[in-house]
Order: C-alpha cells, then structure tokens, then sequence
C-alpha cells in the first residue's frame, strides 16, 4: 500500500527489514520463543542502527523525539520478534518516554543518554495480584528514610524485569493521602537485595520473560524517585501523562506487526497450497477472506500513523489512541486467527508461525488498557451522559 511516508520513515523502514531479514530470520524468532530467552546481542546490534535514540532528544544523546519513527520501528520488529520488538519499547518508550517527560534534570543528563545508545531498559510494575485496571489502588509502599526510599509490596506481570536496569515501580507514597494524589514512581534495580524474581508461564510474549515481583524491606538512593523531591506524591499525573496516549500507540503498532506478518504468510500460502487442482486462493470464500484481512490491516495502520502525527504535533489525542489501540489489537486478533484459518492443519503445527501469531494476537487487546477500558473511555470522552 502506498502510505506516502516521508523520505526519512521510508528509508526507515527498508533498513529495519533488512535488519529483520538478516539478523532476525525466522528460524531463531521461533528458538526465541521457544526458550523465552533475550538475544541481547542482536539488540545491541539493532541500537547500533540509531533506532534506541528516537525519542530522546539531540541535548541528552539522541536524534530527536520522532514518535512515528519509533511506531514503524515497533511495527517492523513485531512482525518477525516479540523477543526484540518488547526491549525495544522497554528502552525507547518505557525508559525514554518518562524520563523524558517526568524525570529531573539530574535523571535525564545521567539516563538518557544512555537509552539513546540502548544501554538503559525499563520493566513496568504496575499491576498486583489485586490490581489490574484499577492501577490508583496499589498497594505496594513507599516510603522516605533519610537519603533512601524503602519498597515493600509485589508486582505481577511485569515483563522484562530479569533484563531490565530499572523496575518503573507505581507505589503508593501516602496510605492516608487522596486517590491519585498518593502514589509515587520509583525506579529499582532488580539486582538490589529484597527483590525476587518469579517467573509467570505465559503463551507468548517470550523473550522479554513476564514475572512475578516481591519487595522486601527494599531500599535504594532517593535520587531513584522519578522526577527527584518533586515527583513525591505526583505518580497519577506521570501515569496519566501525554505518555499514556503513546503507551496505547505502542501496542497498536505490535498488532500491526503481528497482522501484517499472519496477512503476509496467509497470503503467499494460499498461492502455494493447491486443492481440487487448483490454488486455493482461487476459492471466493479465500478470497474474501484475504481481502477483508488487507482492508482491516490498513485501516488500522492509517489510524495509527494518523494518531503517531496527532502526538508529534503535541496535540491532544485521548480519543484518537484508545479508538486506535481497541480496533489495531481487536483486528490482529481476528486477522491472526484468519490466517490460522487459511491455513488449515498447518495453521495448528509449531513448524509453522500463524500459531506464534495467535498466541502473540490474543493478548493484545488485554494489556495498555482493555478493550472494554477502552470502549469506557471513548463514550466518556466524547460526553455520552451515563444516565
Ligand atoms: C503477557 C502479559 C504481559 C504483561 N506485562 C505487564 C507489564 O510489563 N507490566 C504491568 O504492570 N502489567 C503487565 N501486564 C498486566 C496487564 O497490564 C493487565 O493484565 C491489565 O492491566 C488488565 O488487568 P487484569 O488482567 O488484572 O484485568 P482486570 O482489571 O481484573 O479486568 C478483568 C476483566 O474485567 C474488565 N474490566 C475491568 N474493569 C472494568 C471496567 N471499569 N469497565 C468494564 N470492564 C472492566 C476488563 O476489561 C477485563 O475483561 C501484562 C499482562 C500479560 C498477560
């Protein structure tokens, strides 16, 4: 399709699927997810591209923030890994996002530099065993003790935390304080004594292993309270920050990713794969099906770069991001189990990827937000009464 990309996102693009091509064949994408192990080395490769320094600005290392750049990249990197595209937006989004927009001077002189060389990855620990959607309830603690911040409390689902520098850890900094005026954010490396790391066995995701956190009586420098002395008390505005509108944005363009590989693979399999003496693409109903999956991947891209544009240009895009975040990661899911679909037997078997995209699919629409947080949003936001 012709997306009339500026120079720069096109040359973008043809570099990472080289990239993609080279470094990321698909045979180790599926060792990859088979043993849920990090190839770091073929990250420190792909931040050798410059990609780790797209959102971090050119004073503090980096190319400038370019959140449609970052998107394509995360597109470009999914349809083939989990395994990269999830450290990738664990160091560019989770890392350079909120440095950039809520850490203090300090921070970002001494961290974002080194996110901009892909030398820095955030794990997020936002959701408990009792919290899920409802993040302003969190019950893990922090408090002040001299120079030092003490944790106690644990995270479920936080993925990435074996190969993080820092957990991105929501606590609440004041039992007795006002919802959303009571929470902190609190950066901790996963090596510091009281922390313990249990791993979850999830259907996909892999490479960047989910986990299970427990804090005990764990302390680190105050420096480690994102945003300095003034960040006390102020999680709920960095959470529901201008980082929250890309933070759906990232997820879509993982669905992007993963549609476009399962619509690619289905594609050419329905050429090769012959019954009744002919392709199988010659059937109407495969037809149709294939058709409706390629309107469905560009109406989400379109949404995407309009709503990547939308943030670029500082504008306010609430609407815009949950809308696309609900229908790019609702259509991945369907177009995955599609191509599974046109696949027949060989949709279902391990030595094929339309099975890896299913499991990677079905998850989306769960996490960074979900569809039914979304659908709450977009009919509170454009001032439905409720009664
Ligand atoms: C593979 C994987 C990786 C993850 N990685 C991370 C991570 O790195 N860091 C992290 O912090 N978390 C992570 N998560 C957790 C993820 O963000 C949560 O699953 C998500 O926030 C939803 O929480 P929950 O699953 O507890 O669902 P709940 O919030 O318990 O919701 C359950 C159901 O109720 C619905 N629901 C809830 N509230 C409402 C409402 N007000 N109106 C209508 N419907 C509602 C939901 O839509 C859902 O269908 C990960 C999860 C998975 C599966």
């Amino acid at each position: 399709m012709n997306y009339q990309e500026a120079d720069h996102i096109r040359m973008l693009r043809e570099m990472l699927q080289k990239f993609v091509e080279n470094e990321m064949p698909r045979e180790l994408a599926r060792e990859w997810d088979q043993t849920n192990e990090y190839p770091a080395e073929v990250f420190a490769k792909l931040a050798e591209l410059g990609v780790t320094g797209m959102t971090v600005p050119e004073e503090y290392g980096g190319s400038g923030r370019d959140i449609q750049a970052t998107m394509i990249t995360i597109e470009e990197l999914s349809r083939r890994s989990m395994a990269v595209a999830v450290p990738y937006i664990m160091a560019t989004c989770y890392a350079g996002m909120n440095l950039v927009e809520c850490g203090s001077e300090a921070q970002k002189t001494e961290m974002l530099p080194r996110v901009a060389s892909g030398d820095l990855l955030f794990a997020y620990g936002l959701t408990e065993p009792d919290v899920g959607a409802d993040l302003a309830s969190v019950r893990t603690t922090v408090v002040r003790d001299g120079d030092e911040l003490v944790i106690n409390g644990s995270k479920r689902f936080c993925s990435g935390a074996e190969i993080c520098d820092y957990i991105y850890t929501l606590a609440c900094s004041d039992k007795e304080g006002e919802r959303y005026q009571n929470l902190s954010f609190v950066m901790i490396p996963p090596d510091t004594a009281g922390v313990t790391i249990e791993r979850i066995a999830t259907m996909g995701m892999h490479g960047a292993a989910t986990t299970d956190v427990t804090f005990t009586n764990v302390r680190v420098p105050a420096s480690l309270l994102m945003g300095g002395d003034a960040g006390w008390n102020n999680g709920w505005k960095m959470l529901a920050g201008p980082g929250l509108d890309v933070e759906k944005l990232e997820v879509a363009a993982i669905a992007i990713g993963v549609a476009a590989a399962a619509v690619e693979d289905a594609w050419e399999y329905s050429q090769e794969r012959r019954q009744f003496g002919k392709p199988i693409c010659t059937y109407q109903s495969i037809r149709h099906k294939l058709a409706d999956m390629q309107t469905k991947l560009h109406a989400a891209r379109l949404m995407t770069y309009h709503a990547a544009s939308l943030l670029q240009q500082g504008q306010a895009a609430g609407v815009e991001t949950s809308m696309t975040k609900m229908f790019a990661t609702e259509a991945a899911k369907e177009l995955a189990l599609e191509c599974q679909t046109i696949m027949g037997a060989y949709g279902y078997v391990k030595e094929f990827d339309a099975e890896r995209y299913v499991r990677e699919a079905i998850v989306l629409p769960i996490f960074g937000g979900s569809t039914a947080i979304h659908l709450n949003n977009i009919s509170n936001w454009m001032g439905l009464p409720k009664r």
